[in-house]
């Protein structure tokens, strides 16, 4: 597997192609342009679990039964793609030799940067699917130029992607409230972007549940953690999005919503079903 196989699987991904997003194919550049292992944390094990041969033999018969019972799955959990099972199968395979009777499974996130899946970087966060970085970016319709607003940086992948597609002239501002990742962020942000950092991109530390008012106004603002919908005021971003702006939530329930203000007013609401991320901290729905 290497970015090519992650784009094409984006690119053949059902689960995306069946929210309807544009298949923009600005976006599958930008995917192209970002490494995602440069990104990706080593050191944090996915599963690491103890594994007998006999558990073995059961992670085989969980794999097949994968494969048939299909129809179970929903948009944003869909069956895993031949090619995962394909690499999952192999690795048990490989594996299975060394099980006398017990043996541990280390498989580092980072291994599987190419897989089209979300990934550990610590802190109990996570690197997004990169479909769904894709059907985010597709849904926001970002255009070259636009100035953005990303709350929740993470390892930075999902803002390198963005800074892609908005080009040199744009500019993107995101902000993340844990320091160990604002600094892993920019540090990876850094290395992508060398000396063009500073003119694509603003990186923050603190809570962005209640936006940036001093840096706006922005063309889209969008979350990477899931609000508690109960707790969570959308108001402060009316203000702070230009003329038919688009902010773009997921909620802890499991909905994508993507809300088009004119002039501060609410002009329509949309919402995406079964979608799955971390949830947010911080003052305005978050879990403090
Ligand atoms: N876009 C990221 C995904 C990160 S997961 C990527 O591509 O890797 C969500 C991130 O949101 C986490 O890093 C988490 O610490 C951050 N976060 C959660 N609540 C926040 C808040 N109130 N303000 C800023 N960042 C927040």
């Amino acid at each position: 597997m290497n970015l090519q196989d992650l784009v094409q699987l984006v690119a053949s991904n059902t689960s995306y192609l069946g929210l309807n997003a544009p298949r923009d194919e600005r976006v599958l550049r930008a995917l192209r342009a970002v490494d995602r292992q440069k990104f990706i944390p080593a050191g944090h094990e996915l599963t690491p679990s103890l594994i007998s041969t006999e558990e073995i033999g059961h992670l085989r018969q969980t794999i097949q039964n994968l494969e048939v019972e299909s129809e179970q799955y929903t948009e944003f959990n869909p069956p895993p793609t031949e090619k995962v099972m394909e690499f999952i199968k192999n690795l048990f395979e490989a594996a299975e030799p060394v099980a006398s009777s017990a043996w541990t499974l280390h498989l580092d996130a980072r291994e599987l940067a190419y897989q089209d899946i979300p990934l550990v970087i610590g802190h109990e966060q996570t690197c997004s699917q990169p479909s769904m970085v894709a059907f985010m970016c597709d849904i926001l319709s970002l255009e070259p130029g636009m100035r953005v607003l990303e709350i929740g940086t993470g390892c930075g992948y999902h803002a390198a992607v963005t800074s892609e597609i908005l080009g040199a002239a744009g500019h993107l501002v995101s902000i993340e409230r844990l320091p160990r990742l604002a600094e892993l962020g920019w540090k990876n942000l850094q290395e992508h972007f060398n000396g063009q950092l500073e003119q694509r991109i603003t990186l923050l530390e603190g809570d962005g549940s209640f936006g940036i008012y001093n840096l706006g106004p922005f063309d889209r603002i969008y979350f990477t953690a899931a609000v508690n919908e109960e707790t969570f005021n959308p108001t402060p971003f009316a203000r702070q999005l230009a003329l038919s702006g688009v902010l773009l939530y997921p909620q802890q329930q499991g909905s994508m919503v993507r809300r088009k203000y004119d002039l501060g007013k609410l002009e329509d609401t949309q919402v995406y079903k079964n979608v799955c991320f971390v949830p947010l901290q911080g003052k305005n729905g978050g879990m403090e």
